[in-house]
């Protein structure tokens, strides 16, 4: 009996597998043929300059409109553009686009914000990366100290040497790089020592604590700060958290509070001075 229940359970779970990845193979053939139609789009989120409000820097955020499944999460198909290899060529795209609206916000006279782009582990691992940032800047005249790459921590573990390397070469050029969502990975203080970036972002599950508690928030910053790195607040969400921030010296903030992700003329016309009154809700 106890064979035979073993045997259903197998034959569910192996059913359970194959829709699993089916599902994946049907969102992998849909996300190389949204590449081709151009059913990406890049949204952006404010960063602001914590103590002064002024809008200094957006995060380029990739949308997928899908005809079929309408606006769908990056959380949701990045994980499969990165199994796949396809986010090779998205986040090519992605860097392209970025580049060329921001030449396109200069353009048409809209005070200059550096712009964060996120890269995916694999992007990172390329050996031509380097080369693939500095040819998407000089293509397109973008000035290499408006763009700062994203990357985690656990990217920066597997290829300690490299991952320096490539980081150096980088700054060499001009370009700001930051480390996401900091504190969630397993990044070693030594190492985060050794890593020449400009920026953390404090991961906004501890930014969402601050309002109480504030003890680990204030040590990264000043973590960051003795290390002459920059700190961006991820996720404040409320006006309680934003004057924690300040309070702490956090030097950028980003999250719903300030704005969410819109498209670049949304964010124009949101900012059209690079100045956000401090505490004014109306402008999420
Ligand atoms: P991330 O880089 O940590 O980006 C921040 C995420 O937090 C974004 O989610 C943003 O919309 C969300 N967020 C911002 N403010 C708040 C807030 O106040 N509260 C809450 N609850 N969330 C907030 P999104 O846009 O869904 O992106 C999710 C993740 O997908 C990103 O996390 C990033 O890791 C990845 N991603 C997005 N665009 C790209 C891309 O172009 N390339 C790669 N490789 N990854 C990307
Ligand atoms: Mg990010
Ligand atoms: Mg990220
Ligand atoms: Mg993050």
């Amino acid at each position: 009996r106890a064979k035979g229940q073993g045997t259903n359970q197998a034959v569910v779970f192996d059913a359970g597998m194959s829709v699993e990845a089916e599902e994946r193979h049907l969102l992998e053939k849909e996300l190389r043929k949204a590449l081709e139609q151009e059913e990406f789009e890049v949204h952006y989120q404010p960063l602001m300059s914590t103590q002064t409000g002024e809008i200094s820097g957006a995060e380029a955020l990739l949308r997928w409109n899908s005809p079929k499944r309408g606006m769908v999460s990056p959380m949701n198909f990045i994980p499969i553009a990165e199994e796949s290899g396809l986010i090779l060529p998205i986040g090519q795209w992605v860097l392209n686009r970025v580049c060329r609206e921001m030449k396109q916000r200069e353009a048409e006279g809209w005070p200059p914000v550096t712009v964060s782009v996120n890269l995916s582990p694999l992007q990172f691992d390329q050996p031509y990366l380097v080369e693939q940032i500095h040819s998407v800047v000089t293509e397109h005249g973008l000035e290499p100290s408006r763009l700062c790459l994203e990357i985690t921590e656990s990217m920066t573990i597997q290829h300690v040497d490299a991952c320096i390397d490539k980081l150096h070469k980088l700054n060499e050029m001009g370009i700001r790089t930051a480390v996401d969502d900091f504190g969630t990975g397993y990044s070693s203080l030594s190492l985060l020592q050794k890593l020449p970036i400009s920026f953390i972002k404090i991961d906004k599950s501890f930014v969402q604590e601050a309002g109480a508690s504030t003890p680990l928030v204030e040590s990264m910053i000043s973590l960051a700060h003795s290390l002459g790195l920059g700190v961006v607040a991820e996720g404040v969400e409320t006006e309680e958290q934003l004057n924690t921030l300040r309070r702490l010296g956090c030097d950028f903030t980003q999250g719903y509070w300030i704005g969410r992700p819109v498209p670049l003329d949304t964010f124009n016309a949101r900012f059209p001075t690079g100045k956000v009154p401090l505490g004014n809700g109306s402008l999420r």
